[in-house]
């Protein structure tokens, strides 16, 4: 069956035609109303992974956090935290997992001209093409900065030299979001070009590396006079810090900003296999980095088990879990606050207003990590031994163990909670900064 056939001739909410007309915001019940009639009309559980993502694209449903000119629907976080719950609570597959729609494409958006957002959204979007990100390097993670990957200008192209590491999915990826220095002559924040990079060719190499939930998430990919194209700088040449700092806020918001699960997953692109297979197969799957960030579900899954156990009336479990169910209540919150601190700022035409001082989302992705550590404490005093043995058949079906184990990632990951404290401190609230060489000195004299 053809899309074309299967798919409804005119999705809730759009006109049923490439334009953008009639698609755009909603009141916030309504956005119910758009996803609840979406799946009653387009839901299959034996058309493939790509025919759904294909609907969902076309429906401008994978992604409405993005302006209608990039696939979106303009909604707010809030919304799109709404259509999420009907997603899960309509059982069905959600939208491609992984970085290419959390932060390749709300970046493209905000940065990548008209020709780049025409020829890389749509795959993104339909999860015919995944990304990741090439930014640390062995010696440049919390400096990122200080990164020695290296472009050369060669004609119509640029010749890339250097190491990444810590590549989440990069052996699944079609393209990589690469920073690399095309100016070793200016400051280092100034000398570095954003590039879209594709993965697929001579000279790129993705070795993984094993973490310890026993399975290689991430890799080192290490780039031996691979090419790209002028036409793939994204944002310009020499503005790729400017443009990273885009996909690093992106980045934390996804972390703190959890759709709170529910719904099953499968990855995006041709690598990983799943895009011909019967959608209904993934209903129960989910991907190794589901437990990043502490929803609905996890919390559930913790009382149930504590019960489950006779530990409810234990009064140490009941204090932890209490102070969890707190915690993970603040951090809502923190994250509503975002969301409302962005309305205003779009009210006022980019005015940031009343409390903002533009640090929430640092703010917010350290509110996660606490969140997270609490929840690690709380499925160990639960689990007690239980806790040494993962996989499906261990307790929980190995989801709270894998918690435990992948727990410590998060406050890493999208710069550490270290580095997020010291932006809250210097940007936030105004504390000097930490000493450092003058920023005007040129990369190659640090
Ligand atoms: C699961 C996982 C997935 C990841 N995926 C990706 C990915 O897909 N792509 C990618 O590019 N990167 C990825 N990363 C890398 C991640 O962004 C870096 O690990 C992170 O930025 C920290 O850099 P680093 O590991 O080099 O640590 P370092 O920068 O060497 O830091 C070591 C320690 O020193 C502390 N520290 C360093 N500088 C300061 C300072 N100025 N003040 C206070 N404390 C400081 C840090 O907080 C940390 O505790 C991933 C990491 C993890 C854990």
């Amino acid at each position: 069956m053809t899309l074309s056939e299967s798919a409804p001739t005119n999705p809730p909410g759009t006109t049923g035609h490439s334009g953008i007309d009639g698609v755009g915001r909603l009141a916030d019940d309504d956005v119910e109303a758009v996803v609840n009639e979406f799946v009653d009309q387009a839901w299959d559980p034996e058309i493939t992974v790509q025919q759904w993502w294909a609907r969902m694209a076309e429906a401008r449903l994978s992604s409405p956090t993005l302006p209608t000119e990039a696939g979106g629907r303009a909604w707010t976080a809030v919304q799109a935290t709404r259509a999420s719950k009907v997603l899960a609570d309509r059982r069905v597959v959600g939208p491609p997992s992984g970085l290419g729609m959390l932060l390749a494409a709300p970046t493209i958006a905000k940065h990548a001209n008209a020709d780049q957002v025409q020829r890389w959204m749509p795959a993104i979007l339909a999860g015919t093409e995944g990304w990741c990100q090439l930014f640390s390097e062995p010696g440049a993670g919390s400096d990122l900065a200080g990164l020695q990957t290296k472009a050369v200008r060669d004609g119509d192209e640029w010749i890339i030299t250097g190491q990444k590491v810590w590549t989440s999915n990069g052996h699944e990826c079609e393209w990589g979001m690469l920073i690399a220095r095309t100016d070793p002559d200016l400051p280092k924040h100034q000398g570095i070009t954003y590039f879209g990079f594709p993965m697929n060719q001579p000279g790129v190499e993705v070795r993984p590396l094993t973490e310890m939930t026993g399975r290689a998430l991430f890799n080192e990919v290490f780039i031996s006079e691979a090419r790209v194209s002028d036409a793939d700088i994204i944002g310009g040449r020499g503005n790729g810090w400017r443009v990273a700092n885009s996909t690093l806020a992106f980045e934390r918001m996804g972390i703190s900003g959890g759709h709170g699960g529910g719904f099953g997953t499968a990855t995006p692109g041709g690598i990983a296999g799943h895009l011909d297979r019967p959608v209904g197969e993934f209903l129960g799957y989910r991907p190794p980095i589901a437990v990043g960030a502490v929803g609905r579900r996890i919390l559930r899954v913790l009382t149930e088990e504590a019960d489950s156990r006779g530990r409810l009336s234990d009064p140490v479990v009941r204090d932890a879990l209490t102070r969890l169910h707190m915690l993970h209540r603040l951090a809502g919150l923190s994250a509503r606050r975002v969301s409302a601190e962005r309305k205003a700022a779009r009210r006022t035409g980019g005015q940031r207003s009343g409390l903002g001082v533009g640090v929430e989302g640092n703010v917010a992705k350290v509110h996660n990590s606490r969140v997270l550590m609490q929840a690690r404490h709380v499925a160990g005093l639960i689990l007690g031994p239980d806790a040494a043995l993962v996989g499906d058949d261990a307790a929980t079906g190995g989801m709270l163990q894998e918690l435990i184990l992948f727990s410590p990632a998060p406050p890493i990951y999208g710069g550490t909670d270290e580095i997020q404290r010291n932006v809250i401190g210097e940007r936030g609230l105004g504390l000097p900064k930490e000493p450092g060489p003058s920023k005007e000195t040129p990369f190659n004299q640090l």
